[in-house]
Formats: structure tokens, C-alpha cells, sequence
């Protein structure tokens, strides 16, 4: 299971960039993900519930700074992150924002604004879920324009800040420890970041309900009302939204990783389906063999798909590089790989049909 883990989904060899350390790391993930958290995701989303004891069990499986990336002296790819969010996602985009809420979002706006000080006193907690958190930008007047929208105010005070305002849709907010708040300072009007804690005084967290997208994840109305925030808990390093937009540079690649995720569940869910799912006697992945099959002849069809599958791989290996023709690469062998499909579609259709029918009666099932 080491090697090509993406399975049928993965057309482009896309596994072959990742180590074995990242791939062994990746297919303990995945085995999680199967055996542990598929089977209590359909109750959860009906109940609109977040499935928490998984995060507890994610925190213990070393998937942050894992011990096998490490010990082959190689370091936390980007590349390695995406994956990890597409086998989130690939599994359900709930649980992606489970474990990226804190892995991802929080631990990056933590390390990117934190002084040398305070990332060495909290990204070790961060990174093991000892302290948990989530990140408070979006409001409820403001969301694509928060970065010149931020409403939420916080006023210097002796050796703190004085927040208020309103923050929406704050993702795991109410199973953690600290609420990471944007806000603009009322003497300078920047942008600054502060680590509140969840249950400090006049900090207000309302679980948003009846959401369907995303359903699993907890989202939350919070209402800030002179909550108090010592300077040691405001990330020193972030003065301005530009600073904060260093934070987003490594977390919006994630949104298009789980994104491709939810596309590789949806076309491996939907390839088994119609490989399985049987009408007119036949899967209904095998229709378009099964038509032309009944017009032409099956030994035929049969034949054509063992030439669409081989014409189409012979062609695959003459594709030139990107380096020569471009765009052209991927174009060609995306279509490619559509004759293959369609190929490998017809055959194994056209041969169960063809096997079935030419039984005897009492030998075409168990
Ligand atoms: C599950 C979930 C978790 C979240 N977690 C967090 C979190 O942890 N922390 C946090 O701060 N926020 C969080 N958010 C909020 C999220 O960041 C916002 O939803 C997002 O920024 C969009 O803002 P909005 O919902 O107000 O949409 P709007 O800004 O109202 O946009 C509505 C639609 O209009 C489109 N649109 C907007 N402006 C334009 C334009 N100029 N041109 C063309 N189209 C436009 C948008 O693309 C969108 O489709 C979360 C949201 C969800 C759904």
C-alpha cells in the first residue's frame, strides 16, 4: 500500500514526487481514515456533530513534523502538506478543517507572526494539539474584503489590549483553547493578531446551525466585549495585514488541496458505483460498450477496446515533454487517458458480459 496509494484516481503518477518517508507517513493517514473515521462520519453528519475524540486520535498518529520525514534528514515539504490535506479531504472535507484548523491554519498564523519568544514557548504545544486554537479574521459584514473590512477594534491599555467587536463563521472555535482575533488597533489603524483564550471574560462563542456544506465543522459566531489580552499574547511579528498575508501564502495552496481532494473522492466513490451497480444486466459502466456491443457484435467491441487501450498507452510513451510542446503535454495525455478509460471501461464490461452469456446456466454465478 506504500507504493501508488492514490490508487486508479492517481492518471498522473503524481505519488512518484513524494519520499517513502512522506508516502509511509501518508498511508498510516489513510489507514486512519478508513478503518477509524469513515465508519462514524455518516451518524455525525446527520447530527451535524464534529466527530472531536478523532482530533484527539490525529494528534497522536505524528503527522505535523512526522518522526519518518525526520529520521531520512529530510524536512516538512509543502508538497508533503497538500497531500495530506487531499487525503483529508479525499475522505471528507470536515475533517480537513478538523485537523487544519490547528495543524494548518493556526499553527501558521502562530509561526508567522510569533517572536523567536513565543514560538518557542507555544509551536511545540501547537504542533502535538497540548494547545489547541483557531484563527478569528472573517466578520459578519465582512468576509472576501476582510482585508481592508476589519471591524473588530483593539485598544491599548497598560500592558494589554481591550478588544471588541464580531467575528463569524470561526471554524473548531468552540473545542479550543485560544482564539487567535484580528483586529485594528484604534491608535494606528493596522491590523494586529491576538491569542485570546475561549473562556475569557466578554468572549462569546455560538455554534452557527443548520449548515449543510461542510456540516461536520463546528462554526461559531463569536462576540468580543472588552475582552482583555496581554501583550505577551499578541503576535509581535504581525503589524499590518500585508504582515498577516504572509500566513496566507502557505495556507490558500491548502484550500486548492482539499479541493482536489473532494474531486478524487467523488471519482473513486463514483468509479466503484458503476463498476458494481448492475441494470439491463449488465454495470452501468459498461452501457456504452453494451450498446455498441449489441450493434456490431461483442467480439468486436471487444476487440476495438483492446485497441483503444493499446493504441491509447502506446501513445501515452510518445507524448514529448513540457519542456518541448508545453501545455500540449498535459492536453494530450489527459485526452489520453480518457481513451484509456473508456478503453479499459469497454473491456472489462464487454468480457463479464461476454463470460456471462457464453456460460452454461448453471455455472454463470456462484
Ligand atoms: C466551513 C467554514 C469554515 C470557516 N472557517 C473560518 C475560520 O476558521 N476563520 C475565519 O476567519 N473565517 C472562516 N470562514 C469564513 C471564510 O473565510 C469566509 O466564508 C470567506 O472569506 C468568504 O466570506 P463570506 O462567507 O462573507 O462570503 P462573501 O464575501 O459574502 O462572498 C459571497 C460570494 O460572492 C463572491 N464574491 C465576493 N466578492 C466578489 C467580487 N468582488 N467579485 C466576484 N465575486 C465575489 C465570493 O466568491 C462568494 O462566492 C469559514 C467559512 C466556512 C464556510
Amino acid at each position: 500500500m506504500t507504493t501508488g496509494f492514490l490508487g486508479a484516481a492517481d492518471h498522473f503518477g503524481y505519488v512518484d514526487l513524494l519520499s517513502e518517508a512522506e508516502k509511509t507517513v501518508l498511508t498510516r493517514l489513510r489507514c486512519f481514515l478508513q478503518d477509524e473515521a469513515e465508519p462514524v462520519l455518516a451518524d455525525h453528519w446527520e447530527r451535524g456533530e464534529t466527530p472531536l475524540f478523532l482530533r484527539d486520535r490525529l494528534a497522536g498518529l505524528d503527522l505535523v513534523d512526522p518522526a519518518e520525514v525526520r529520521g531520512a534528514g529530510e524536512s516538512v515539504r509543502p508538497l508533503f502538506l497538500g497531500f495530506r490535506n487531499l487525503e483529508f479531504s479525499r475522505v471528507d472535507g470536515s475533517l480537513a478543517i478538523l485537523f487544519g484548523g490547528q495543524a494548518g491554519m493556526f499553527r501558521t498564523v502562530v509561526a508567522t507572526g510569533g517572536s523567536e519568544q513565543q514560538l518557542a514557548s507555544w509551536d511545540e504545544d501547537i504542533a502535538s494539539f497540548r494547545m489547541t486554537g483557531c484563527f478569528a479574521l472573517t466578520e459578519p459584514d465582512h468576509g472576501s474584503d476582510i482585508a481592508r473590512g476589519v471591524q473588530t477594534e483593539a485598544r491599548r491599555d497598560g500592558d494589554g489590549w481591550v478588544l471588541n467587536g464580531a467575528k463569524r463563521w470561526i471554524g473548531n472555535a468552540a473545542f479550543s483553547e485560544y482564539v487567535a482575533v484580528a483586529a485594528k488597533d484604534a491608535d494606528d489603524g493596522q491590523v494586529k493578531v491576538f491569542l485570546a483564550r475561549a473562556d475569557d471574560p466578554g468572549l462569546d462563542i455560538t455554534k452557527i446551525e443548520g449548515k449543510t456544506s461542510l456540516r461536520m465543522v463546528h462554526n461559531a459566531d463569536i462576540g468580543l466585549r472588552d475582552v482583555r489580552v496581554p501583550e505577551t499574547h499578541r503576535l509581535q511579528r504581525i503589524n499590518s495585514f500585508a504582515d498577516l498575508n504572509r500566513a496566507f501564502e502557505t495556507l490558500r495552496p491548502d484550500v486548492v488541496w482539499n479541493a482536489t481532494g473532494l474531486q478524487l473522492g467523488l471519482y473513486e466513490t463514483v468509479l466503484e458505483y458503476t463498476r458494481k451497480r448492475e441494470q439491463f444486466g449488465r454495470p452501468i459502466g459498461g452501457i456504452l460498450a453494451g450498446h455498441f456491443g449489441d450493434r456490431i457484435g461483442r467480439k468486436r467491441m471487444l476487440v476495438l477496446s483492446l485497441y483503444l487501450m493499446g493504441g491509447a498507452t502506446v501513445l501515452i510513451g510518445l507524448i514529448p515533454t513540457y519542456e518541448s510542446i508545453g501545455l500540449w503535454a498535459p492536453a494530450l495525455l489527459t485526452v489520453l487517458r480518457l481513451v484509456q478509460g473508456l478503453g479499459v471501461g469497454a473491456e472489462w464490461g464487454g468480457a463479464v458480459t461476454m463470460a456471462v452469456e457464453h456460460a452454461p446456466a448453471d455455472k454463470r454465478s456462484l
